[in-house]
């Protein structure tokens, strides 16, 4: 019994590397089947293939899901599967397009930043979502996280403070239909659409606020980092069992911008 428990655990941790394989795989043959560097023989060499853009992207998104993702964890295929689908770059201004999937956050404008993947990762695997979930994420910036959620849950609720990054990130959020976007400080939550299976807050307050905890439903998972502003803080799950709230510390050291009070 302990053994098929052990080859099971084993199975299902090399599982995404295996998806990861496969994916790679078949996209190198479906360029080599596109047939953009034949040599003399009519036979194609990958090293003589013109990629499109699209498909630069695509293998820049295959490496950060290896060598940033799985490498370091990740093991939750809905996060896994969710990350190789969303064009990060899409969610960065152009001139940071070429970096969009290197090993740490962004600028998006205003002061605020895109989060590296790795913990856009553990924060959604942090969740557990099995996909019929409805969350609500305080702090949309770019929209890259939601999107994330998007892939996976059936409905996403996703709050920003300020107004040109809601404004901007609603634009690229059209093509995910079972996004909602709002302009509002997200310190209350979202009332309208309460409760929510899960909350995910990508801004840091110093405590865990309250309103989030009353709009989170008995047995939700709501993920945050807590901490004062400019330093390090700590990456909280908090779990709601039985109107008792539960936290358990994912990570030490990270590093989000605070969350703010008034909406501009
Ligand atoms: N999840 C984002 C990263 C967000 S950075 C992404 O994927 O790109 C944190 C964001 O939280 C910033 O855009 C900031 O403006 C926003 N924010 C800060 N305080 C907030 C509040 N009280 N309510 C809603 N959004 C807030």
């Amino acid at each position: 019994m302990a053994q098929t428990k052990y080859i099971l655990k084993k199975v299902s941790s090399i599982l995404p590397n295996l998806l990861i394989l496969i994916m790679l795989i078949s996209f190198l043959t479906s360029c080599k089947e596109a047939g953009t560097g034949e040599n003399d023989k009519g036979e194609a060499s990958l090293d003589e293939i013109e990629l499109t853009k699209e498909q630069k992207y695509e293998i820049l998104r295959y490496e950060m899901i290896s060598t940033q993702i799985i490498s370091r964890g990740i093991s939750d295929a809905n996060t896994i599967n969710a990350m190789n689908t969303v064009p990060r770059h899409e969610f960065v201004s152009e001139n940071q397009q070429g970096i969009a999937y290197a090993d740490h956050p962004l600028p998006i404008g205003e002061g605020q930043t895109i989060s590296q993947p790795y913990i856009v990762a553990l924060m959604t695997e942090s969740l557990e979502l099995t996909g019929e979930e409805k969350v609500l994420e305080i702090g949309t910036g770019s929209g890259y996280q939601a999107a994330v959620l998007a892939e996976i849950v059936d409905e996403v609720f996703t709050v920003e403070i300020i107004i040109s990054l809601y404004q901007r990130s609603k634009i690229v959020l059209a093509s995910y239909p079972n996004v909602t976007t709002s302009n509002h400080d997200g310190y209350y939550g979202w009332e309208e659409y309460a409760p929510f299976d899960c909350i995910i807050v990508t801004a840091a307050p110093d405590h865990i606020p309250q309103p989030l905890v009353e709009q989170l439903i008995d047995g939700g998972i709501m993920v945050l980092p807590v901490g004062p502003p400019g330093l390090s803080q700590t990456l909280w799950k908090v779990e709601k069992i039985g109107g008792e709230v539960i936290s358990t510390k994912i990570t030490d050291y990270v590093s989000f911008v605070p969350i703010t009070r008034d909406i501009r």
